[in-house]
């Protein structure tokens, strides 16, 4: 056990509170602030059995060091050399959250109050307690909504906010220790405005396709995976800075089906006209008209695979399909490469595995992007 005397010296502020030597409370300092700790200890002063408590604010401080605090009361000798470790992650946690630690000065919120009276309040959509995240809207000139989050940092307006924006481009604010939220909310709506088009053209193809993948796409998500016909779709991604343009396209689906439309795409890549939209675009190169959300239901496209009977896996959907026309039965990648490594038959070369397919035993090849493979 660790003598009163020795808990003493390393921490003046921590007191024994009973004669046994099991129980201390007062106060750890770190970062020249106290907090409120209590320690409790076994009677076998076995310290891995030990129980700290602290009072919120600290307990927020050190969440996401719980595991380390843990590791260091199983393979510390005594409660000294752990009130040295605790001391260290203390001083080392209150560094990684300065919100935390540097006391605003009162010229900080009188700033943001009146930058915020001079954006108008209209434009916040959420501020936080402490005034330190703030959350402003705006719309763009096509009605759609947008957020741009700003963590402030206690130099505010010295320093800039950190802003957070759901972009497929980086956004960076420029920014002068003269200006206030209002510059920020300006900027922010240029930005907006450059990226009208391409939001424009990914409305317009979530809104008259089945987007397969992502699943709910994000205002940054540049690729859509689009469903042309029962297992066969078609992956773009699109230049957010030139959205139509001709995007990069990966079939997916049988040969058979997907063969023909790779082809056409190579003979009508020069009809590409960048002044109509990229939906029309790629139904003009394609010779293809997508199927409408009006007549067909999602559900029309999604087969699930034939070994796990699923249709997501750990985030992915079945893209790996019989080249059978009369099977064409989809598969997970994952599952059907678990499958074929199983199957004696089964051979492999470099990144692709040929087999049977489960359901039709026709030969079949799973080329795969696994790095495991
Ligand atoms: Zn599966
Ligand atoms: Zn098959």
């Amino acid at each position: 056990m660790a003598a009163p005397w020795a808990v003493l010296r390393q921490c003046p502020l921590l007191l024994p509170q009973n004669r046994e030597g099991t129980a201390y409370e007062g106060f750890l300092t770190a970062q020249g602030r106290d907090f409120h700790v209590r320690i409790l200890l076994p009677m076998d002063f076995q310290l891995k059995n030990a129980r700290i408590e602290c009072s919120w604010h600290l307990k927020k401080i050190l969440h996401g060091y719980q595991h380390i605090l843990k590791q260091r009361l199983h393979s510390c000798p005594d409660l000294v050399s752990f009130l040295v470790e605790l001391k260290t992650v203390m001083e080392i946690a209150l560094k990684n959250t300065p919100e935390l630690h540097i006391p605003r000065p009162p010229e900080y919120y009188s700033c943001l109050v009146r930058d915020i009276e001079i954006l108008g309040w209209n434009k916040v959509a959420y501020v936080d307690t402490g005034l330190t995240t703030v959350k402003l809207k705006a719309e763009d000139s096509c009605g759609r909504q947008h957020l741009i989050t700003l963590k402030l940092n206690a130099k505010y307006p010295t320093e800039p906010p950190d802003c957070l924006v759901d972009f497929p481009v980086q956004f960076a604010v420029s920014w002068m220790p003269q200006n206030s939220l209002i510059d920020i909310h300006s900027q922010f709506l240029a930005a907006l405005e450059s990226l009208k088009e391409f939001w424009d053209a990914m409305d317009e193809i979530d809104g008259n396709t089945w987007v397969l993948e992502p699943e709910n796409p994000t205002r940054s998500a540049t690729t859509r995976r689009i469903a042309i016909g029962s297992n066969v779709s078609v992956n773009i991604e699109v230049d957010p800075r030139h959205p139509n343009m001709l995007p990069e396209c990966y079939f997916l689906g049988a040969d058979h089906v997907v063969n023909p439309l790779r082809i056409k795409l190579n003979n009508n890549m020069h009809l590409w006209d960048p002044e109509i939209s990229l939906l029309q675009n790629l139904k003009d190169v394609l010779e293809i008209d997508f199927p409408s959300r009006a007549v067909l239901e999602k559900s029309d496209f999604t087969k699930d695979c034939g070994i796990c009977y699923a249709y997501r896996l750990d985030g992915t959907i079945p893209d790996q399909v019989c080249d059978d026309p009369r099977c064409g039965q989809p598969f997970h990648q994952a599952c059907l490469y678990e499958w074929l490594q199983g199957l004696p038959s089964s051979r492999q070369s470099f990144n692709v595995i040929f087999g049977e397919c489960p359901y039709c035993n026709k030969p079949l090849t799973l080329k795969s992007s696994m790095k495991k493979l």
